[in-house]
């Protein structure tokens, strides 16, 4: 068994900025990745990137532009910066990851949902339980293949601690 991330924690001034942008973007879902590290299973932010949204159907699923994608890898390695998770919008909800989203997702790293639906509009972090231990990515990952996810019952809720700057 794989060991579950316990918790993910962001600051708060991160979690505004990320979700203002993401807000500037609906009526469309907006995706990208965040930065930080990974220790004693507990996962922290601090940045993000966005990448652009290139579905057929942005305002249902998202898929990052690939050549964005790389960029921001290459960027990420060059900076010394550790890809710790993956972000992305649902513009009218559910919180919680949809069935499309495990398809797509690379299950290495957690998922972090932008839920603009409410008036409180609120980050949730999940993790994947893919049978091996999340780690940051690393700059090979873009071209790699996402390992597909068996069931949407995989996914764990991670509490998120949102810390003052
Ligand atoms: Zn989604």
């Amino acid at each position: 068994m794989s060991e579950r991330l316990k918790r993910a924690v962001i600051t708060h001034s991160v979690q505004a900025s990320l979700i203002e942008q993401c807000r500037a973007r609906k009526p469309y879902e907006s995706c990208g990745v965040l930065f930080g590290e990974v220790a004693n299973l507990v996962v922290r932010a601090d940045g993000f990137a966005f990448i652009r949204n290139v579905a057929v159907h942005p305002e249902r699923s998202f898929q990052f532009d690939p050549a964005e994608w790389i960029q921001v890898g290459c960027h990420a390695q060059k900076n010394q910066r550790s890809i710790v998770g993956f972000f992305h919008s649902h513009p009218y909800g559910p919180h919680r990851p949809s069935q499309l989203d495990a398809e797509g997702q690379d299950v290495s790293a957690s998922m972090w949902i932008a839920d603009l639906s409410r008036q409180h509009e609120a980050l949730h972090v999940y993790g994947f339980d893919s049978g091996s231990r999340p780690r940051p990515l690393t700059q090979e990952q873009p071209e790699a293949k996402p390992s597909k996810p068996q069931a949407q019952s995989s996914w764990y809720a991670i509490p998120l601690t949102v810390c003052a700057d």
